[in-house]
Order: structure tokens, then C-alpha cells, then sequence
């Protein structure tokens, strides 16, 4: 119950539509009921002519019955064409009126069923929105990669199921209910008696209804499920698509594709079966309780009790009848469907952040000294990754991480944003430790230049910017210029104002990151942090790239993660990180002349070469 309060919320403010919605759907319900009940009229005026065609001459006293509207419908015409007219004229009156009847019916419809759609609309606006602010808030560890697809799925298909808790809401508290009445008081006019017996029929429609919804509900959540499944391997292969075709693997990654899309078919299709049976088993079931309907009316209409016109226009309005109650059937079952979907969207919006800021957290104006580790451990979940880390990195100088993939030198740079907190140990930031700033005031002081060069898809100024509106648009050339990226810029057709494509495809390995060097100059941060491309560019691009990177470097704190050995022997400290301990530090020569891991990497790295 809490979830589906919680749930309604997200439709705020409802005054704007719910008023609007109720009083055209109170105005739809009384046209809708007396359009069934021009029915009366116009079959009596077939059967019984003569009885409908009485002059009416002054105005009839208003009362809810037929003939308070025969009358009204004589006076009208007395009105219009005095005392001598026809059968034929009342007729075409009725077909008038009738016309007018359905044309207001349809229209109030028509803007109910609108402000409903917008309020569908600004529902899933809501909820994505928030859902959105909620995830990208949580912390770097959150997002491993099959958490993924499970979130993009939720953001959405299931927020798709989640509105329908919403709009499924209002139809059965502000329209069905009305709709259902107005039929009834039809029905009661008719014939009292004959809608007792009415009633005792309904309930058996709406149950097995409710039956074959409750079975939906199941599948439902099973649909939602397998479809997660599909689009994470949709945002693993279109991502990867370079890799995909490289590999020949096209073949290996449709398979995987047809095998879920066939197991989502497969819970499609039996949620169809069961949807479509919906509709032909209830039809079937009203026209079985018509014909029971049909020999106790008949008998009535033989004996007098009611009249034939009557008891067609009843036979009309009760196969209306099911309908608003089969709707309400079927909102239940989505309201229930939106609530089990909504248990999965607020699950992940309830997940607190684990890297937060304190209360009393500080604001790191400025970095004056030194970033220090200090007998720092830390795991990835039970994996022990690093073990009593220590190390300082003083201002202005360059500390270079070498040593063997998955030592941990990149957890160790993710540990200075914060990215993770360390289990044991803590990093400081001028003798202070990092979790006792506002996490936000210490990264504004870094910029990070990733080995995955992450570009958006958006113009080439955009991407450099990240964000950053107060800079002009000379302050980003600049940067441009100073990450070498200024004249392949101008190059492309129209230059800051290209559009990269999704994640840069357009550009190339080098220029990927040359722009990403561009936005970490246009920031200007104290401390950089930078994560060496291994990926192999030519010497040209190469040695634009390390320039770039030397400009980037100078009069900063920089912590850089080398593949290559070279880039690095300038660096102030060289740190040997081995299995997730610091195996040497020091300079280059002194590493040299040491003779230990850092002298065997560069020997084996001249080898190579
Ligand atoms: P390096 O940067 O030296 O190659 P990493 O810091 O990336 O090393 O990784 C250190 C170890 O931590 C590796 O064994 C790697 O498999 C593991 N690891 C890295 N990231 C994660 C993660 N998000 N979840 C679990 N294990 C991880």
C-alpha cells in the first residue's frame, strides 16, 4: 500500500487534472446514458406512431423520465413548426437531437481521454527524471556492469508499467463508477425488477475476469525481466561493436540476441493468449446472461409489465454494462502490475549513496600541500585488491604508478576522488582525511583524464565544456589549442560546432584524447589525475598527444598511471605497484639502480620494442 502512495505522488499536482478529467467525464456519462435512451423514441415511433405525436404546448416540468423528455421533445417541435406536424418531422427530430447527443458524448470523451494521456505523459516524466537524479547520484561501485542493463531497463520499461498505477487509478475512481451509474439508472428507470436480476448476474463476469488478470500480472513481471536481459546485451554489443565484428563474433552475439528475444516472444505471446481471451470469454459471458435476461424480460413484456421498446433499449444499455465493469476489473489488475514495477523503481531510487558527505563535512578551498595514502586497504567487495598503501604525493609534482595489469593502480586513483572509500586506512588531502570534505569541493579541484576516452554525443565545444557554462568560447579554443586539438577541429565541417557521433566514433584513438585532454585544460584543475592510453597510436598522433599531455602536466599534481615506461622517467616518484602493495618507489635512476621490478619492467619493455 505504501508503495502505490508513494507511486501516486509522482502524478503531483493532480488538481490540474483531476478536476478537469472528473467534470468532463460527469458530462460524457450524462450524454453517453441519455444517448442509450433515445433508443426508446425512435423504436416507439416505428411501432406506435400515433402515441408519440401528442402537442405539447407549454414548457414540461423537468423530471428524469422519458416522459418528461417525450414532452419536451413535442414542445420543442410545437415550437419549431407549429401544431401541424408529422410523424416524419418528429423523426428527423430525433435524429437531430440524437446527432447533437453523440457529437457532446464524444467530445467530452475525447478531452477526458486527453488529459488523462497528459497526465500518463507527465507521470513517466517524473518518475525518469527523478529515477535518473537518484542513480546518477550513487557512488562509482554501484554500476557494475550487469547492474546496467537492470538499470536501463528500469528507467525504461518498467516506469512504462509503473504510470499505469496512475492513469489506471483515476479511471476507476473518477470514470468508470459514472459511467457504471449512469447505465444503472437507466436500467433501474426501465425496469426496477428486471435489474435485480441484472445484478445478481455481474459479479460472475467480474470474477473470472479478475482471474485472467491476476495470471497476467504474473507474466507480466516475467516480460518485464526477460526484456532487461535484452537490452543489456544491447548496450554490451553496441557498445563493444568494434570488438563484436573484429572478432567475427556477429554470429556468436545474434545467437545470444534470437535466444532472449525468443524467450520474451514466448511470454508475449502467452500474455496475449490470455489477453485476448479476455474479451471474447466476457462478450460470450454478457451475451449467455443476455439470453437469460431476454426469457425473463420476455415474459414480463408478455404479460404486459413492460414494453417492447423499453426492453430493447434495456437489452442496449446492459450490454453497456459490462464494459465499465470489466474496465475497473482490468485497472485493478494494472494498478497491481504498476505496484510490482514500482517495487523494482523505488528499490533502486531507496538505494542510499554510500559515499556521502558528513553534516559538518569541510569545503576544500584550496590544495596547498600534499595528497597522502596512508596504510590504505581496500576491497572489492570480498576481493582484497590493495594492502597497506602508503605514499605522498607533495604539490606540484608528478608521481608516475607502474607495475603488472591488475596490480590496482587504478583503484588507487579511484581512491582520490573518492570513488570508493578505502576499508582500512584513510587518504588525506593537506593532513585532513578526504571523507571529512564535501566530496564535490574536492573533485572541483581535480580533472581526470581517463584511459576510456568518454565522449558524449553532442558538438565538439559540449564535450569540452562537460558542463562548464561560465567559460567563453575563446577560453575553450584555448584549451583546444593547448591540447593540440585545435586544428583537426577546424577541419571537421563545422569545427567546435561538429557533432561527434555516439561516443566520438567519428574521431580518431588520438584525437579521442586530445579532447578529452582539451576539457581537463578548460578546467584547470590543481590535481590531475591521469590514466595512460595503452592503446597503441601512431607516432604522429602520439607525439601530439604527449604534448598535449606535458602542457597539461606543467604546474601541477599530477598522478599518472603509466604503460609506457617511457613517458614517465621524468616523473618526481615512481611507485612499483605489485599485487596491491608497493613493491619500490623512488626516481628513475634511483629505481635503475636498484635493479629490481622497475629495472626488469624496462628491460622487458625494450625488448618488446
Ligand atoms: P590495474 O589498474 O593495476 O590494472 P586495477 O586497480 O584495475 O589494476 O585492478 C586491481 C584488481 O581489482 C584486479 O584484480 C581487478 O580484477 C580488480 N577489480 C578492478 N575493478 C573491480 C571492480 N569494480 N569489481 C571487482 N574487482 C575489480
Amino acid at each position: 500500500m505504501n508503495t502505490y502512495f508513494r507511486i501516486l505522488r509522482f502524478g503531483r499536482p493532480y488538481g490540474r487534472y483531476a478536476i478537469p478529467y472528473f467534470v468532463c467525464i460527469i458530462f460524457h456519462t450524462i450524454f453517453n446514458t441519455l444517448m442509450f435512451s433515445m433508443l426508446i423514441p425512435i423504436i416507439d415511433i416505428m411501432f406506435n406512431a400515433d402515441g408519440m405525436v401528442e402537442t405539447v404546448t407549454t414548457a414540461p416540468e423537468f423530471a428524469l423520465s422519458s416522459d418528461y423528455f417525450k414532452a419536451l421533445l413535442n414542445y420543442g417541435l410545437y415550437r419549431v413548426a407549429g401544431a401541424g406536424y408529422s410523424v416524419k418531422d418528429i423523426l428527423v427530430a430525433l435524429a437531430v437531437v440524437t446527432v447533437i447527443i453523440v457529437l457532446l458524448s464524444n467530445t467530452f470523451r475525447y478531452f477526458a481521454q486527453r488529459i488523462l494521456e497528459n497526465l500518463r505523459i507527465h507521470t513517466l516524466q517524473q518518475i525518469r527524471d527523478e529515477m535518473f537524479d537518484r542513480v546518477i547520484r550513487l557512488q562509482v561501485g554501484y554500476f557494475s556492469n550487469e547492474r546496467k542493463g537492470d538499470i536501463i531497463s528500469k528507467i525504461t520499461a518498467d516506469v512504462q508499467v509503473v504510470q499505469f498505477c496512475i492513469t489506471s487509478t483515476f479511471q476507476v475512481f473518477f470514470k468508470e463508477p459514472f459511467l457504471l451509474i449512469g447505465y444503472f439508472w437507466l436500467l433501474i428507470s426501465i425496469s426496477f425488477h428486471l435489474t435485480l436480476f441484472t445484478i445478481a448476474v455481474l459479479p460472475v463476469i467480474a470474477l473470472f475476469i479478475g482471474y485472467i488478470v491476476k495470471r497476467l500480472r504474473r507474466s507480466a513481471t516475467e516480460g518485464q525481466e526477460s526484456f532487461g536481459e535484452m537490452v543489456s546485451l544491447l548496450d554490451e554489443s553496441l557498445g563493444a561493436i568494434k570488438t563484436v565484428k573484429g572478432y567475427n563474433a556477429t554470429g556468436y552475439i545474434e545467437q545470444k540476441f534470437r535466444n532472449l528475444d525468443g524467450r520474451y516472444s514466448d511470454i508475449m505471446r502467452s500474455i496475449a493468449k490470455r489477453q485476448q481471451l479476455a474479451s471474447p470469454m466476457s462478450e460470450f459471458l454478457g451475451v449467455a446472461s443476455l439470453s437469460f435476461i431476454l426469457v425473463y424480460g420476455g415474459n414480463m413484456i408478455l404479460g404486459g409489465e413492460l414494453g417492447a421498446a423499453e426492453f430493447i433499449t434495456y437489452l442496449g444499455a446492459f450490454s453497456q454494462v459490462t464494459r465499465p465493469a470489466r474496465a475497473i476489473a482490468d485497472a485493478f489488475g494494472s494498478i497491481n502490475q504498476g505496484i510490482a514495477a514500482g517495487e523494482r523503481v523505488l528499490e533502486m531510487m531507496d538505494t542510499p549513496p554510500t559515499i556521502t558527505d558528513k553534516p559538518e563535512a569541510r569545503t576544500l578551498t584550496e590544495f596547498r600541500d600534499t595528497i597522502e595514502f596512508r596504510h590504505v586497504r581496500f576491497a572489492y567487495e570480498d576481493k582484497q585488491v590493495l594492502n597497506d598503501v602508503s605514499f605522498t604525493i607533495p604539490k606540484g609534482q608528478t608521481v608516475a604508478l607502474v607495475g603488472p595489469s591488475g596490480g590496482g593502480k587504478s583503484t588507487i586513483s579511484d581512491l582520490i576522488p573518492r570513488f570508493y572509500d578505502p576499508a582500512e586506512g584513510t587518504v588525506l588531502i593537506d593532513g585532513i582525511d578526504l571523507r571529512d570534505y564535501a566530496v564535490e569541493s574536492v573533485r572541483a579541484h581535480m580533472g581526470i583524464v581517463a584511459q576510456e576516452t568518454i565522449l558524449f554525443n553532442d558538438t565538439i565545444e559540449e564535450n569540452i565544456r562537460m558542463g562548464n557554462n561560465t567559460a567563453t568560447l575563446e577560453e575553450v579554443m584555448e584549451a583546444a589549442r593547448v591540447a593540440n586539438a585545435y586544428d583537426f577541429i577546424m577541419e571537421t565541417e563545422n569545427g567546435f560546432q561538429t557533432n561527434i557521433g555516439d561516443r566520438g566514433m567519428k574521431l580518431s584513438g588520438g584525437q579521442r584524447q586530445r579532447l578529452s585532454i582539451a576539457r581537463a585544460v578548460l578546467r584547470n584543475p590543481d590535481i590531475l589525475i591521469l590514466d595512460e592510453a595503452t592503446s597503441a597510436l601512431d607516432t604522429e598522433s602520439e607525439r601530439l598527444v604527449q604534448e598535449s599531455l606535458s602542457s597539461l602536466l606543467k604546474g601541477r599534481t599530477s598522478l599518472v598511471i603509466a604503460h609506457r615506461l617511457s613517458t614517465i622517467q621524468h616523473a618526481d616518484k615512481i611507485i612499483v605497484v605489485e599485487s596491491g602493495r608497493i613493491a619500490e618507489q623512488g626516481t628513475h635512476a634511483e629505481l635503475m639502480a636498484r635493479e629490481g621490478i622497475y629495472h626488469k619492467l624496462i628491460e622487458m619493455q625494450q625488448l618488446a620494442e
